[in-house]
């Protein structure tokens, strides 16, 4: 039997074969990593080659006794949490190169990204940041969303989920610039951390912590 895990990869349907999913951070490759990835696919005869909603990559249908050599060709870290962790962090592409950015999503990604992978959460955290209000980052509907204004800052909301429990996220905080907005998204994660069930998603912690004005108030912002 297959031991799961995000290097072992995911078991398929077939219970034969994996998939393999590459950490690709907010969808933003090189050339050297697309050749990297056609050059396994072609060698291991990967069959299918997938764009996840994660903005990642993924290899699917890969025989169990080539994965090692995968990663090592790849030199990619994986790139999927299987079930709790920090899951992804989508983004748009703000205004390094969107006419309509107001904010830079894909720097924030990455701030938020190295603040808050340390923290280890033992939960599903998906996180959506966008460079304007239109929201193609999808923050909306994610664990945490950012969008920014150019003239006000960024707005996060929480609690959105895109799943069978489909809602949109309340709004938490408003004109942050850009260290206020680490500095609360951080304090709400660890304030979330201390207090949540194992494995409890924002959507539930909210309600059951008394709502969003609560836990703006548990966190200092009012
Ligand atoms: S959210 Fe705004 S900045 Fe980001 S891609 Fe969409 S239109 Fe452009």
């Amino acid at each position: 039997m297959i031991q799961e895990s995000a290097r072992s990869g995911i078991v398929q349907k077939d219970k034969e074969t994996v998939a393999l999913i590459p950490e690709i951070k907010f969808g933003m490759m090189t050339p050297e990593d697309l050749e990297k990835l056609a050059s396994v696919s072609r060698k291991y005869e990967i069959p299918i080659i997938k764009i996840t909603s994660a903005q990642r990559i993924a290899l699917v249908g890969v025989q169990p006794e080539h994965v090692e050599s995968i990663w090592d060709e790849l030199g990619m870290e994986p790139g999927h949490g299987l079930g709790t962790g920090l899951n992804y962090i989508q983004s748009c592409p703000g205004t390094s190169v969107c006419r309509l950015g107001q904010r830079d999503s894909l720097e924030m990604a990455e701030r938020l990204y190295d603040t808050i992978k340390p923290l280890g959460l033992e939960v599903k955290l998906k996180i959506g940041v966008s460079g304007c209000p239109l929201q193609c980052g999808e923050g909306a509907i994610r664990d945490i969303g950012v969008f920014g204004k150019k003239a006000t800052g960024w707005t996060i909301q929480i609690g959105g989920n895109s799943g069978l429990n489909a809602r949109v996220g309340e709004v938490l905080a408003t004109d942050l610039e850009d260290d206020i907005l680490v500095e609360t998204i951080l304090k709400l994660l660890v304030y979330y951390k201390e207090n949540m069930k194992p494995k409890e998603r924002m959507y539930r912690f909210i309600p059951r912590m008394g709502g969003v004005g609560e836990i703006r108030k548990a966190i200092g912002l009012e």
